[in-house]
């Protein structure tokens, strides 16, 4: 039987049609080889120590800033995404990097932790060390910004990494994993496979120590289902149908502002992108006609003075069509474009009002420049209808007075208080969902936690005269010793005129 190769990836540029480039794609075997080398080069990188890893990831990310301008050729070619807007994904990365590289050694040093009355002849300390191999699967619509969280803290950590990136930006991918490996001289540390979902697959399967998959739900599921045959772990950080509240006190204009921006920059392909707003209904109509206003006044195409670029994907204005045309269909009001803002590759802003909230444009990741604004009566009802979605990734409030306490009461990973989106670019603050949108989180000190192994130490240092952990301890020694914990918890005699029933 002959077994014929899978097709090349071919990497096209949504804009022109363009091909990039083309890319062998790995299989099982070649999966296997690269963990392989990943594996046999970790124990060098762990030695290293957190000092010696932070000069080698500060030398890869002053080489990435040196060429930064390939790196946001390449995202703006392969996504078909605007300069702007790849502009900004490669100074996130920057700064990702730097905070992992930077705090690894202070997150992650041993913690003495108190050893208790009981235990007071030990020493309790926690360590965390590393995984050893890390697999990390990434998404297209951010395609050096996204990987990098897992990368970095990975890395920083004390992890090599085997990436695969999305099979529409193996550019940027590769790109990523040479200048890592221009800029350290290590070939093994940082390694790309190729490939469709099989590519990945196989990653899941490869006996890696964890994986970290950013991508959808339901991909997500797979994922979690393929690493489940190991027991590895896994990371999920999925889709998203991020709300925002805007309060009857916010400031209109401000939030107008950061809705448009948030919702329809890179197209509306943001997983903490906006997609729904709940505004109060004293308001509304102002808002409305602010949103609308500006998000008429962007343009769209492949100019370099567009606002708005293509889809990055063949399939995605076709979702974006289905969920505009059932929102109307149920009644929802088009305050700015409709279908016809559908052609693909692009996709015009489109506003929609009144949407009844279990249309798809409201339940499912639209992942377009398409953004709905229902109003409401008040933020308690806002808040009600923002966390009635399966999804719980990233929220915003606007609000002069009460933003924090409504941000509290939302059930997701993230919030902006008066802007959208913060949460992303402060790389001290750990990035991740709940619910449909995953779990588990990058970035911040929980990042560099992901992707270690917590070791508790109990060092004895003082042999006690009394020893509950030995068969040689007598009856009369546990019998004071519960007596001692009676008295330590409050439950000695004393305590029993609190509760007078109790005997
Ligand atoms: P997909 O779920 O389609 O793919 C994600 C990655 O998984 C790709 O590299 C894909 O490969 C790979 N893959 C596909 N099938 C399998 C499989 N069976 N086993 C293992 N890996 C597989 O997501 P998209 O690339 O379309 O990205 C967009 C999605 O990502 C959106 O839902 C978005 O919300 C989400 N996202 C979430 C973020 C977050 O932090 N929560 C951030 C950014 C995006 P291939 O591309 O080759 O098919």
């Amino acid at each position: 039987m002959t077994v014929t190769a899978p097709e090349p990836l071919v990497s096209v540029d949504p804009r022109t049609g363009r091909t990039l480039g083309r890319y062998a794609v790995h299989g099982r075997a070649e999966v296997a080889e690269r963990v392989a080398a990943a594996r046999a080069a970790a124990p060098a990188w762990a030695r290293l120590g957190h000092a010696g890893r932070a000069r080698d990831l500060d030398a890869w990310r002053r080489l990435m800033l040196r060429r930064v301008g390939e790196l946001v050729g390449l995202i703006s070619a392969e996504t078909g995404k605007t300069r702007a807007d790849a502009q900004l994904e490669a100074i996130l990365v920057a700064n990702h990097l730097r905070w992992a590289a930077a705090h690894a050694g202070r997150v992650l040093r041993p913690r003495r932790v108190p050893a208790g009355m009981l235990a007071f002849h030990h020493t309790a300390t926690v360590e965390h060390h590393p995984l050893g191999v890390v697999g990390v699967i990434g998404p297209w619509n951010y395609p050096a910004f996204i990987p990098i969280g897992p990368v970095a803290h990975a890395l920083a950590a004390g992890n090599t990494v085997v990436f695969k990136p999305s099979e529409y930006t193996p550019a940027v991918g590769t790109w990523l994993v040479d200048t890592f490996t221009e800029a350290t001289g290590r070939h093994d540390v940082f390694q790309a496979v190729f490939g469709r979902g099989d590519t990945g697959a196989a990653l899941c399967r490869s006996g890696v120590d964890k994986v970290a998959f950013t991508g959808s739900t339901q991909t997500g599921r797979r994922v979690m289902a393929a690493c489940a045959e190991n027991l590895t772990p896994v990371l999920l950080e999925c889709g998203g149908k991020d709300a925002v509240i805007v309060d009857r006190d916010a400031d209109l204009e401000a939030a107008a502002d950061a809705v448009v921006w948030g919702g329809l920059a890179n197209a509306g392909q943001t997983c903490v992108g906006v997609e729904r707003v709940y505004v109060h209904q004293d308001v509304a109509d102002r808002f409305t006609e602010a949103v609308a206003g500006r998000a008429a006044a962007l343009r769209t195409g492949p100019g370099p003075d567009a606002h708005i670029g293509p889809m990055a994907t063949p399939g995605q204005p076709g979702v974006v069509l289905d969920h505009v045309r059932d929102a109307l269909r149920r009644g929802g009001r088009a305050v700015l474009g409709g279908p016809e803002s559908v052609r693909a590759p692009y996709v015009s802003p489109v506003i929609l009002a009144d949407v009844p909230e279990d249309a798809d444009v409201l339940t499912r990741e639209t992942f377009g420049p398409v953004l709905v604004i229902n109003r409401v009566r008040s933020a308690a009802e806002a808040v009600e209808k923002a966390n009635a979605c399966a999804y719980g990734l990233g929220a915003a409030v606007f609000s002069r007075t009460r933003g924090t306490a409504i941000a509290r009461r939302l059930r997701v990973g993230m919030v902006s208080v008066n802007s959208v989106l913060a949460f992303a670019g402060i790389p001290g603050l750990p990035f991740g969902g709940t619910g449909a949108s995953g779990f588990g989180r990058v970035h911040g000190p929980e990042g560099l936690r992901e992707f270690t192994r917590t070791q508790s130490l109990a060092r004895q240092w003082l042999r006690p005269p009394v020893q509950p952990l030995s068969f040689r301890r007598p009856d009369r020694t546990m019998d004071a010793l519960v007596r001692l914990v009676r008295v330590v918890h409050g439950a000695g005699r004393g305590s029993r005129r609190h509760h007078p029933r109790s005997r």
